[in-house]
């Protein structure tokens, strides 16, 4: 190990005894099915396990969650406010004949409704799928239709900017529940309003019957060459929750716990919303956007005393400078880690410099369900490493032999390769909404193919490459070049389209997209301030491109796909590797 590189860490770094201590002997005497044992009902429903299996107890009149907001005074919702509120969800939509296994999608900020709605539909079975509301009225439609979505809750604001013009376009939607933004209306036709429905409601209700194998989430994730992919999961995946909140975040009863990313993603999900309710704890939820000030307060205000933020948040309090952090102070904050993107080294020291603690990275992904790979507090950081697998987790690289075509595990430490895990963790997906085929793609024998590069050194800590494909990362989300381009496509303009990730020093990659056009049309600074229009208003900010730029032609391959990697390597100015598939030949 090179020591320099290294972050030590020594008792004094450790307020808590940490939950993980011994690392090896705890992943030498750890199973799933003595971890399932932890879990009083055995991880069979996942609002069982957060919420209701607490109202009897000690935690009842304990603060779940502390809504902050910049216009109103904090709410706090106990583990019994929870019980009563998602009771009283379950039964509007027993009331309005929603089935267990049907398809409930929630369109809305990090408001209090959002999470009612997601643990009250968890007690009546039905699947939930978060969406980000940034998003756009086309990803929302290509969502709510492939997820057959039954039941949408969402903002008045929301449904009139983004649904209401296309709702015939998701014939599969039957009801919409409204809730009212601020002083919003929702006495618009064909709506319900959130708000009467729950007064109505009883709060006596008997959670729905479900097994660890039942469909409790559906999380959409992008893909390279076709549309997003819906990832199943199921209630079971509670147990992964459970666990890596112990271990990874290392949560503790007392702990005020602040996860700052949205529910429309994966981790706002599993760690906003799941793994804090499991292990009983108060969780932080600010309902505004990021500032720098903002949250620096919020920390030191509300004595955060775990922390779950994302690289872009990390560089952009680091770009906000020193001084600003001066102004506060965080002597409750004793952990911080971070997930989404690859964190850099100095992002982990500022942490150090500035916080008075390094920012531990953990990897996962949408198909993995929760924390894979980390560093946990009682262990020593490499900067930049995403750390090593949890108890009950086996990662490994691989490659595929070019003679055989097999995949085979590289021994060897220091190797790059494709990350795999072996199969056996509960929250793994258990497919891709309608599409068996790329869910099977994913696995070979027993080993999950991340679809991410990395290389693991000698001492078992994992680096990360990048990805295998052309997704894009920015600010943390995943983006399918495929969604943009088709959004570009659909402008007349436009004859091809195609999109890449352009590193980008705050928020990790920025879509770039290039474009051809069809004849009639010229390129103008017009044109393009049209076509980025065009994109947001249909994509939405998250998903837009930020620049586009013309082309006469697009490099294809022989068989007519566009070459994405060669447009990313010619925009940074690096080798072009592999052309002899370029339409036209090598020299192209
Ligand atoms: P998502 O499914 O949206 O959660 O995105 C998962 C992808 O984000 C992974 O496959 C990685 O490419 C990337 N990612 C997540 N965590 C990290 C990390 N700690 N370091 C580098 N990349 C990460």
């Amino acid at each position: 190990m090179n020591t320099l590189s290294v972050i030590h860490k020594t008792a004094a770094d450790l307020r808590v005894e940490p939950n993980l201590l011994d690392y090896e002997k705890t992943r030498k005497t750890f199973t799933w099915e003595a971890a399932r044992t932890e879990l009083p009902g055995g991880g069979l429903n996942i609002a069982w396990e957060t919420v209701e299996r607490h109202t009897t107890g000690a935690l009842r009149d304990k603060t779940a969650f502390r809504f902050l907001s910049a216009t109103a005074p904090p709410r706090d919702l106990s583990y019994g406010d929870l019980s009563r509120l998602t009771n009283r969800f379950a039964n509007v939509l027993r009331k309005l004949g929603v089935a267990k296994g049907e398809r409930l999608f929630i369109l809305a900020g990090r408001i209090p409704e959002l999470y009612i709605a997601m643990l009250g539909s968890l007690k009546n079975g039905t699947v939930v799928s978060p969406l980000f509301s940034a998003f756009g009225p086309e990803p929302i439609a290509t969502r709510v239709n492939l997820g057959q979505c039954k039941v949408l809750v969402t903002t008045d604001f929301l449904y009139l900017r983004k649904i209401e013009k296309w709702r015939e376009t998701m014939p599969s939607l039957k009801h919409v529940l409204l809730i009212a933004e601020d002083d919003g209306q929702t006495n618009i036709p064909g709506t319900l309003d959130f708000a009467s429905l729950m007064a109505d409601a009883s709060e006596a209700f008997e959670i729905e019957p479900t097994t660890a194998e039942d469909m409790a989430l559906l999380h959409f994730t992008s893909g390279t060459t076709g549309m997003p992919k819906g990832a199943i999961h199921v209630h079971g995946a509670v147990v992964t929750h459970y666990v890596t909140g112990k271990y990874a975040l290392d949560l503790h009863a007392d702990d005020i716990y602040w996860c700052t990313a949205d529910p429309g993603w994966v981790t706002g999900t599993s760690y906003g919303i799941i793994a804090p309710l499991l292990h009983g704890v108060t969780s932080i939820i600010d309902c505004e956007e990021f500032d720098a000030e903002r949250w620096y307060r919020i920390l030191q205000d509300e004595k955060v005393s775990v922390w779950y933020t994302a690289p872009t948040a990390i560089r952009m309090l680091m770009k906000a400078g020193a001084e600003t952090t001066k102004q506060y102070s965080f002597p409750q904050l004793r952990f911080v880690a971070s997930v989404g993107e690859p964190l850099n080294p100095e992002a982990v020291w500022w942490g150090k410099q500035v916080l008075g603690l390094p920012i531990h990275d953990n990897w996962w992904q949408t198909e993995t369900g929760g924390i894979m790979i980390a560093n946990t507090p009682a262990f020593d950081i490499k900067p930049g490493s995403m750390g090593r697998p949890l108890p009950g987790v086996e990662a490994c690289i691989v490659r595929r032999n070019e003679t055989t075509g097999e995949i085979e595990v590289i021994e060897e430490p220091n190797t790059d390769g494709e990350l795999a895990l072996r199969r056996g963790w509960p929250s793994i997906f258990r497919g891709y909404l309608n599409n068996e085929e790329r869910y099977r793609k994913c696995f070979v024998d027993e080993l999950y193919l991340t679809g991410d590069l990395a290389r693991r050194d000698a001492d078992g800590y994992f680096w990360f490459i990048g990805r295998a494909d052309d997704i894009i990362k920015s600010a943390g989300h995943l983006i399918g070049p495929f969604e943009v381009e088709s959004a570009l496509m659909e402008h007349p303009a436009v004859a091809e389209a195609g999109v890449i990730g352009k590193p980008d020093p705050m928020i990790g990659e920025m879509v770039k997209a290039f474009v051809s056009l069809n004849k009639g049309y010229t390129e103008s600074e017009a044109l393009r301030r049209e076509l980025l229009g065009h994109a947001r208003k249909r994509l939405g900010a998250a998903v837009a491109p930020k620049e586009i730029a013309f082309l006469s032609s697009l490099p294809r391959t022989r068989s007519g796909k566009i070459m994405r990697r060669l447009l990313k390597a010619r925009e940074l100015g690096l080798p072009e590797g592999d052309t002899s598939t370029l339409e036209g030949g090598a020299s192209a």
